[in-house]
């Protein structure tokens, strides 16, 4: 079983690649699982169709977790790949990351963690013990970052890379870098600046995902782009993805880099 986590910036398309690369995974006869680990909680609705499936956080809240079945917390979607939502607190208290370890629990106690892959999909912005947690606890074992040639996401990419860094440090944890991802917004210069930020790092750039309109057309139809244009570049983008992550065997220990460097070597890819 390979255990894969997508982290990256909110909003910078974490869960459509996740979808896309859990569709495109099943659309080759694997068997995956989705783990969203976000309180937005919409990782899985693509493959779901548009349902919003139920939380474990909530279902916890209104039941208690002795009461939970396999049934209510994994659910069929797409292509036959089942879908988990971890959930958040409700809006102002309680701590974002609870909804993972939670969900981690749970899902342990039900033996529900399997398949040939799981892809966990993780919000990065701040990487707090409940964040941490698909990594810290060796579920985890290849990571992705997401990122475009945008400042703040290659900031976060970073921060996510000195997470890993120090949790590989640990005797329970497997994790490592797997790659990163770039998902492109068309900014100048994005392609290369991506790929040296993956090789200052000591990783590299694994995929190249390119900004397409057919994300959204697809997305007001409910669907991944692996279904709705199946046969469209942007698919076979994701099926590249899929293929590349699935086999790949190559990862390291990152080096991320300090604010300074990271700043002066942006500098260096973009024209002022
Ligand atoms: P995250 O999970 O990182 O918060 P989402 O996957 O929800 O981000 O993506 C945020 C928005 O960006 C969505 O509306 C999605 O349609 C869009 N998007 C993501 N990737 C692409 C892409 N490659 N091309 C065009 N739009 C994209
Ligand atoms: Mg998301």
């Amino acid at each position: 079983m390979k255990q894969i986590a997508l982290y990256g910036k909110g909003g910078i398309g974490k869960s459509t690649t996740a979808a896309n690369l859990s569709a495109a995974l099943a659309g080759e006869g694997l068997d995956i699982l989705q783990i969203g680990c976000d309180p937005k909680h919409d990782s899985t609705r693509m493959l779901m169709h548009g349902t919003w499936i139920p939380t474990v956080l909530d279902l916890i809240r209104e039941r208690g977790d002795e009461n939970i079945t396999v049934a209510d917390v994994v659910y069929e979607g797409f292509c036959g790949v089942r879908c988990v939502e971890a959930g958040g607190p409700e809006p102002g208290i309680g701590c974002a990351g609870r909804g993972i370890i939670a969900t981690f629990q749970l899902l342990e106690r039900l033996d529900a963690l399997k398949g040939d892959v799981i892809v966990y999909d993780v919000l990065g912005d701040v990487v707090c013990g409940g964040f941490a947690m698909p990594m810290r606890e060796g579920y985890a074992q290849e990571i992705y970052l997401v990122t475009s040639g945008e400042l703040m996401s290659i900031y976060a990419a970073n921060n996510i890379a000195k997470a890993i860094a120090r949790l590989s440090r640990r005797v329970r944890s497997r994790c490592t870098l797997g790659g990163v991802i770039c998902n492109a917004k068309n900014i100048e210069g994005e392609r290369e600046f991506v790929e040296e930020f993956a090789r200052r790092i000591n990783s590299r750039r694994i995929a190249y995902i390119p900004r397409s309109r057919i994300v959204q057309v697809a997305e007001l139809q409910k669907q991944t782009v692996i279904e709705y244009a199946p046969e469209s570049d942007q698919a076979a983008a994701y099926q590249e993805l899929a293929r590349t992550v699935y086999g790949n065997e190559t990862t390291s220990i990152p080096t991320p880099l300090d604010m300074d460097e990271l700043e002066s070597f942006a500098l260096e890819f973009v024209q002022v």
